[in-house]
Formats: C-alpha cells, structure tokens, sequence
C-alpha cells in the first residue's frame, strides 16, 4: 500500500509526547522535511520500525536532548532518518546492537527496561521490505539510524 511516511512518523510522535516530555527532550520533525513524502510500504511494519527507533532515541537520551526525524526523498526512494542527541553507540558494539537480546550495557539497560529486542524487530522488518536500516553514531554526541523505502510498488517503477 501507498502511505505518507511524513504522517505515520507524526503518529508516533503524538504517541510518544508523554515520554519525551517527561526527559524534557524536544521530539519534532525537522523543519526542512518535505510535506509528504510517499512511500510504498506496509503501514503496520513500518509503524513498527518507526516506533521501535522513536523509542530508543528517547530511551538512550539524556534529559535536554533532542529527537529529530527527517525524510529524504530521491527519484525512486524515501530516506527516513530518526536522529537523536544522545549517549551513542561505541564503534565496537555497533555491529551487533541489531541482534537479538543484545545491549550494549547490560547493567544500566536493566535498569531502563526493555528486552533487547527492538532493533532486531526493525532489521526483520526491513529485510521483508527487501531493504536495510543502517546506523551512525558518535559517542557522547547521539546516532543516527536510517532506512529506505521505495516511493512505487515494483511493477509501477518501470511502467504500466
Ligand atoms: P527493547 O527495544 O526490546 O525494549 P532495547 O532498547 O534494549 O530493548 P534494542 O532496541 O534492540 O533493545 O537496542 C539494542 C541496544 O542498542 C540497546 O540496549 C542500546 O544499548 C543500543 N541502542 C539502540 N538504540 C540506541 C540509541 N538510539 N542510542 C544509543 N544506544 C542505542
Ligand atoms: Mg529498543
């Protein structure tokens, strides 16, 4: 199906706007997103995968931070960023944070909840899309994490 990724992520926000007011954290879509940015996906997954990364860019922030989802469109594609102001990934763990059950600091993810499941939900996801989520991120600054999805189904790409 087709959907505005502009307003799925703008559902998520409203549902996160307790826990983001509760950190004081400034949870927006960035002022230089487009106003609609189509893409053909599904809905529910990919509400998911948003909810999963708005989660853990609240979650993995400090009071004061700062989370911001941005959409990139190209000719055939849509690039969604959720980018946050937060502790960050050390390089050494960043390619295992997508498997299963995996944190990156197990003392104080016990303390914040959660399963370790989150992000190997979203690579699922995203794999079932024919597609990948891919990270970046800088100690002490924040991460960044981002995935692509098409604008069209396949068969519309290349014409009628
Ligand atoms: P769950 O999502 O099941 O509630 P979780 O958030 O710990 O638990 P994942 O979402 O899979 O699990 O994330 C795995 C680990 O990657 C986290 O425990 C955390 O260490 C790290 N991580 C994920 N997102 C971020 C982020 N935005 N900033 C810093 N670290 C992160
Ligand atoms: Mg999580």
């Amino acid at each position: 199906e087709s959907f505005d990724i502009r307003q799925l992520a703008e559902e998520v926000i409203d549902q996160f706007e307790n826990k983001a007011e509760k950190k004081d954290i400034e949870l927006k879509i960035s002022k230089h997103a487009p106003e609609q940015a189509m893409v053909y996906a599904d809905w529910q997954r990919i509400n998911q995968v948003v909810t999963n990364l708005v989660s853990n860019a609240i979650k993995y922030s400090n009071k004061n931070g700062k989370v911001t989802i941005d959409f990139e469109v190209t000719n055939s594609h849509v690039i969604t960023r959720v980018k946050d102001t937060g502790e960050g990934i050390p390089p050494e763990h960043i390619k295992r944070i997508f498997e299963r059950f995996y944190r990156v600091d197990k003392s104080r993810s016990r303390e914040k909840g959660g399963t370790g499941l989150g992000l190997a939900i979203v690579k699922h996801i995203m794999e079932v899309h024919k597609s990948k989520v891919e990270v970046t991120s800088e100690p002490g600054k924040g991460s960044v994490f981002s995935f692509k999805l098409p604008k069209k189904a396949p068969e519309q790409v290349s014409g009628e």
